[in-house]
């Protein structure tokens, strides 16, 4: 990954036009509801472990994660992305309910985005008709991992996502990008292994230190062009897949998701989250449209897009990938 200058230019641009041929021009929008920030993990670079006693705790009413769903298609969401800490209050019969009223509400496809679920537990949230479901791997490089998971493993997790693929969920995951004691070898690799899994979904973005963590002093990658380079590989070696310009990428500078759409990105995730907590769900800092009204994200990304030449996709933007299991919406 040493690719500069005229190099790195043809690469972008080979990204961009292989995103243009399998995934087209439209821009996928999919909402997120950000619905609990109650975690019975203690992953050391979230801002939302466990052992962060500074963060003030919410969980949203299921009627209210329902009600929310509503500004996903003013917006002109066709996804609704629902995703919290590992917080078990939502087991299996809470969750199935949501995404079931979800369904009979309103024509919006779902992914799921909770954590690490037993395999029962996954095949029964995937009948009640949750369409899609996204687990990271964070790194692929086992002691890493780790390092970074006091209470997890590597395998658990990769098994966990075997298992959402096995339930029939269209699968996503992806990596963090430029995590302490990480080096562009394990980077290779992050991307090789996300390219291995042949998922639907492939969702990456910087490592930002959170203050409140046991990382608080790491700072990003002195080669900033890395976090995109990364994404421009993925890309050319996952043509069908949607590769989200992740929020984070704005933390660490303004206006980079715009950049990764010009690169390979064609997903978008507009905040949902209500006003009242969006500020207590910081995963990392600085991230952006927490000032902003509930509706202010969508309206903005979509000028955004309008500045890019892009379209907004009007259908689900379901998995286009070998393998994945569509569902019946
Ligand atoms: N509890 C769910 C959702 C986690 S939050 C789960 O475990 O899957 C979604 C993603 O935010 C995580 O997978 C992680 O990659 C990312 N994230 C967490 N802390 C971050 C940080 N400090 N900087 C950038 N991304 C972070």
């Amino acid at each position: 990954m040493q690719a500069t200058g005229p190099d790195l230019r043809s690469l972008y641009h080979e990204a961009d036009a292989v995103r243009r041929k399998h995934v087209g021009d439209a821009v996928y929008l999919r909402g997120v509801i950000e619905f609990s920030n109650i975690c019975r993990k203690s992953c050391s670079y979230c801002g939302i472990n466990r052992t962060n006693k500074a963060v003030q705790r919410y969980r949203m009413k299921p009627e209210e994660i329902v009600l929310q769903c509503e500004k996903a298609l003013e917006q002109g969401c066709t996804t609704v992305v629902l995703q919290s800490g590992e917080d078990l209050w939502f087991d299996c019969d809470r969750m199935c309910r949501i995404i079931r009223d979800i369904k009979s509400k309103y024509p919006l496809a779902i992914t799921l985005s909770i954590g690490e679920r037993p395999r029962e537990e996954l095949a029964e949230m995937r009948r009640a008709g949750a369409d899609r479901y996204l687990l990271r791997f964070e790194t692929s490089d086992p002691e890493l991992f780790a390092r970074l998971h006091p209470d997890d493993v590597l395998k658990e997790r990769l098994a966990c996502l075997e298992n959402i693929r096995k339930a029939g969920f269209q699968p996503g995951s992806g990596f963090l990008i430029g995590l302490p004691w990480s080096n562009p070898e394990i980077i290779a690799h992050d991307i090789i292994f996300a390219t291995k899994l042949r998922l639907d979904m492939i969702g990456c973005g910087p490592f930002i230190a959170h203050p409140d963590t046991p990382l608080a002093d790491k700072p990003l990658l002195d080669d900033r062009e890395l976090y995109f380079k990364t994404i421009a590989i993925l890309r050319l070696l996952n043509p069908p897949a949607h590769i989200p310009a992740t929020t984070a990428f704005d933390a660490m500078a303004p206006h980079s998701r715009d950049r990764l759409l010009t690169l390979g990105a064609n997903v978008v995730m507009p905040n949902l989250t209500p006003m009242r907590y969006r500020k207590l769900y910081m995963l990392y800092p600085n991230k952006p449209c927490v000032d902003e009204d509930d509706s202010r994200c969508g309206e903005c990304l979509k000028r955004r897009l309008a500045a890019l030449n892009r379209s907004i996709g009007k259908n689900f933007g379901h998995g286009l990938s070998a393998g994945s299991a569509l569902s019946g919406c």
